[in-house]
């Protein structure tokens, strides 16, 4: 039997909003409708998401929420399901679930963007082999604004006291690249630091794919994102690395990351780099299903 599942992708700039049905698998899903509203302050929007849902008119069975954090997702915590200090004005200490679970009286599931996309790739994506078999275990990792990371194994979220900050560990430097501090603010040349999409604009003054033919950046980039690839393969293994973000549209930049993983890895690289470290396959779809992924779980527990 299917029901009706409320999704939001809760981002820097817009919500992302839809309606969706599936069956309590997942295996039978659609979504139905879908909506944008820009992030503005928490009350304008979270209330225009609530009037939306409520116009629909329908009952809804569970609700998804994959949102920018930093998030509180420790279930014992009394502000579960809150954003917590975060830089972006207005945001710090918002309470993301009780809106929906007070005006709809159903269970909410909440995680990170990047995890709830990590989910859906792992169920829905990339985590699925050519006969359709779940692989096991599957790392996402987004470069864009910033870099984050999410690991799912056996469908199963990493998470420790809080979710990962996978953007943030330290790199070795590329040669090339030693003049440059890094644009984190917090470590200077993390992940994020070197690798995310301002970080590249604070070098060269333009986006990866906007630099001539021949421009050693696209090198630099790869190089740091190997390394990231080669470090986080090592601590977990995952059956598929996925490189998403608005970083990896870059043409030719994941094949390049292949390439220096592989050569980084010195034969300690696991399985084919063509076969492990992989675009998305959901697309631009990976928010609103990584939230259905939510929802559904919500309404099962
Ligand atoms: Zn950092």
């Amino acid at each position: 039997m299917s029901k009706l599942y409320g999704l939001i992708e809760a981002g820097g700039t817009k919500l992302v909003l839809g309606l969706a049905e599936a069956d309590a698998t997942g295996a039978e899903r659609r979504i139905l409708q879908r909506h944008r509203l820009p992030t503005t302050r928490p009350d304008e929007t979270l209330g225009a998401a609530r009037a939306w849902f409520a116009e629909l008119g329908v009952p809804l069975a569970a609700v998804g929420i994959a949102s920018f954090g930093p998030l509180q997702l420790d279930r014992r915590a009394a502000n579960w399901g809150h954003i917590t200090r975060t830089t972006k004005p207005y945001w710090s200490d918002t309470d993301m679930v009780g809106p929906f679970a007070q005006a709809f009286g159903c269970p909410v599931g909440i995680e990170t963007d990047v995890n709830a996309a990590a989910l859906a790739e792992a169920r829905w994506g990339a985590g699925q082999g050519p006969k359709g078999q779940d692989l096991g275990s599957l790392l996402y990792l987004t470069v864009g604004t910033g870099v984050g990371g999410g690991f799912v194994s056996r469908g199963q979220l990493l998470h420790g006291l809080s979710h990962p900050e996978m953007g943030h560990i330290r790199l070795p430097r590329h040669p090339d690249d030693m003049g440059f501090a890094g644009s984190c603010p917090f470590h200077g040349d993390c992940l994020e630091g070197l690798a995310s999409g301002p970080a590249v604009i604070a070098r060269w003054c333009q986006s990866l794919s906007e630099l001539p033919a021949g421009h050693p950046g696209a090198a630099i980039i790869a190089w740091y994102l190997a390394q990231a690839v080669v470090s986080f393969q090592a601590v977990m293994e995952p059956a598929r690395i996925v490189l998403g973000g608005g970083v990896m549209g870059t043409p030719g930049l994941i094949d390049t990351v292949r390439a220096e993983a592989a050569r980084i890895g010195r034969g300690y690289f696991v399985g084919d780099p063509a076969e492990v470290v992989v675009a998305p396959a959901l697309d631009s779809d990976s928010g609103l299903l990584g939230a259905l992924v939510l929802a559904l779980a919500a309404d099962a527990s």
